[in-house]
């Protein structure tokens, strides 16, 4: 297998949707711990965040248990796989539009030992975004801020990144889903058909409808893991 790029289907929504503030459709050499998490391309300043952010990640309950369980279990998934995850943060309000969150597969190891994922968080975009809830937008299901403060946040889109990046590492159904998206995600982000030539929009259209049932059912289980992760976020700052 070739070294692909493609991102697990949030960008898709640029191409779909009209922007929503909304729409949640995942540097000094640190590494994060001795897991997968790099930190190499956040800036010292990043790093305090994301440090922020991994403490919630790892708070313990008052018996030494994970306060967030299925958030600290995709995050073990994730550290223990022996893939790489380069965290990127985006804080930059020019560079953010309606996507809270995305993870892009940068390299994929033929041998399937260490696949590269960049996981990025879009701050500004997760700062004003919507927190009530919302109608699900074409099939598409959105899990409200409501409650959550600030890291909480940030967290809660982690964790649906991190669901989506646990499932790629574990699944291998799910990663071929990936992937199909993705070759697809590529022909409409160019322009341009497997014969080579530019696609009309009726076109692209009609390859936006053929792929979107694909990117609801890989996003299925990562709004599942959200859910989740939400509630544990929201009993866990009481
Ligand atoms: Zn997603």
């Amino acid at each position: 297998m070739e070294s692909i790029s493609c991102t697990m289907a949030l960008t898709l929504i640029l191409f779909a949707l009209p922007p929503q503030s909304s729409a949640q459709v995942v540097p000094v050499s640190v590494r994060s711990s001795a897991g997968a998490f790099r930190t190499d391309r956040l800036s010292p300043r990043q790093v305090k965040l994301w440090n922020s952010i991994r403490k919630i990640v790892l708070a313990p309950d008052p018996h030494g248990r994970p306060l967030h369980p299925h958030l600290f279990g995709f995050w073990r998934t994730g550290e223990q796989s022996g893939h790489l995850v380069f965290v990127e943060f985006i804080t930059d309000k020019e560079r953010s539009s309606n996507i809270a969150g995305e993870s892009l597969i940068e390299n994929l190891d033929p041998t399937g030992r260490t696949h590269l994922i960049r996981l990025r968080l879009f701050i500004p975009t997760i700062d004003r975004a919507y927190a009530g809830e919302q109608a699900p937008q074409e099939g598409l299901e959105f899990v409200p801020f409501l409650g959550l403060k600030h890291q909480r946040r940030y967290a809660k889109v982690l964790g649906h990144e991190l669901a989506h990046i646990a499932k790629v590492f574990l699944d291998q159904d799910y990663l071929l889903l990936i992937q199909e998206i993705c070759v697809e995600q590529s022909a409409i982000a160019a322009g341009v058909g497997l014969d080579g030539k530019l696609l009309s929009d009726v076109a692209l259209r009609e390859r936006l409808d053929r792929i979107w049932p694909l990117v609801l059912e890989s996003e299925k289980p990562a709004v599942a893991a959200e859910r989740e992760i939400c509630r544990e976020l929201l009993a866990g700052q009481r």
